[in-house]
């Protein structure tokens, strides 16, 4: 029914490790393999730190193992990928309780309010009861905008005035949800503020009500990055994590970019799981994130 990861795949293959497997389809391994290989992972945006440890690592193995041949170096490669994406913390989201709380973080932009679109009618089509709460209070678009998604997913939508407490309508959105029965509740939250408000305090408010209301509150903190936005993301993604606690990424917009490789980043630089792939602009364009499918989708020959 979704999109495949692999579909989603298909310009980060086209453009970087496609080359990849050009440059480690045959031969012997010489210094120039190794020298178009970091480059191409840099450009992949995989990031420098994670590209140098990388190679690091395939160095040693190819010492140690007595590698030769460029698609031996392409399998271990794959094989070191693979390994970065590991990660044993549990999906909370998919815990079973009365009620679970999800809040979802990110900067404007990003696609935070078309992912809750789409985790709200995937969760729907997967038997929950889905509610949504409007928590950018900050601009008046926002809120409408979730209202349309609340709609087209066919879930309820808890909002208020523009303008209103975020953490008021959380703790009135959580209410809603126990009295009429919801389990699984997304609350959309503000990317950007007046300049001079601290964008980070109002989302600890918010957090905050979470935790009082509802036992391990908020099960899970997904964070939306734009995959375009590369490495710049990772900055901001930094402070997120440290202020409200970010437990997961929502990674979108893979389908319009080549810089596929950040995935490997968020996993390594980040130390977050990717949980969800946006795979184009429509309701259904969302993919649980596979760590075998994705690799094995980067180096799939077209
Ligand atoms: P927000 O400001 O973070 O709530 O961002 P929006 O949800 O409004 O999304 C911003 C833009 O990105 C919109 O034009 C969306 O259609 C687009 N968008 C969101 N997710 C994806 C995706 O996975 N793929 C593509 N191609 N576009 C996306």
């Amino acid at each position: 029914m979704f999109k495949s990861i692999r579909e989603s795949l298909t310009r980060t293959r086209q453009a970087v490790f496609g080359q990849i497997v050009n440059v480690l389809g045959m031969g012997e391994i010489t210094e120039e393999t190794w020298e178009d290989l970091e480059a191409l992972l840099v450009q992949a945006d995989v990031g420098v730190p994670t590209t140098m440890a990388l190679v690091d690592t395939l160095r040693e193995r190819v010492e140690r193992e007595g590698l030769f041949r460029a698609e031996q170096l392409l399998a271990a490669l794959k094989e070191e990928l693979r390994a970065i994406l590991n990660s044993d913390a549990p999906f909370e989201l998919e815990g079973k309780r009365l009620l679970t709380v999800v809040m979802v973080v990110g900067v404007n932009g990003s696609g935070k309010t078309t992912s809750i679109g789409k985790l709200a009618y995937h969760y729907k089509q997967k038997g929950r009861k889905v509610m949504l709460v409007a928590g950018d209070t900050f601009r008046a678009a926002a809120i409408d905008q979730l209202k349309i998604w609340g709609q087209r997913a066919d879930v309820p939508v808890i909002a208020s005035q523009p303008g209103a407490d975020p953490a008021a309508i959380t703790y009135d959105g959580i209410r809603a949800a126990r009295a009429r029965g919801y389990d699984l509740l997304f609350i959309d939250t503000a990317g950007r503020l007046h300049t001079k408000y601290n964008l980070m305090k109002e989302l600890e408010k918010v957090y905050g009500v979470c935790r009082k209301s509802v036992h391990n509150a908020p099960h899970e903190v997904l964070l939306v990055l734009d995959a375009p936005t590369g490495q710049n993301a990772l900055v901001q993604a930094a402070k997120f994590k440290e202020s409200v606690h970010a437990t997961g990424v929502v990674l979108t917009k893979l389908d319009s970019t080549a810089k596929g490789g950040m995935v490997f980043a968020i996993y390594r630089e980040l130390g977050l799981p990717v949980r969800f792939i946006g795979t184009g602009e429509g309701i259904q364009d969302l993919a649980p994130f596979d760590p075998d499918q994705f690799v094995e989708g980067l180096f799939e020959r077209n």
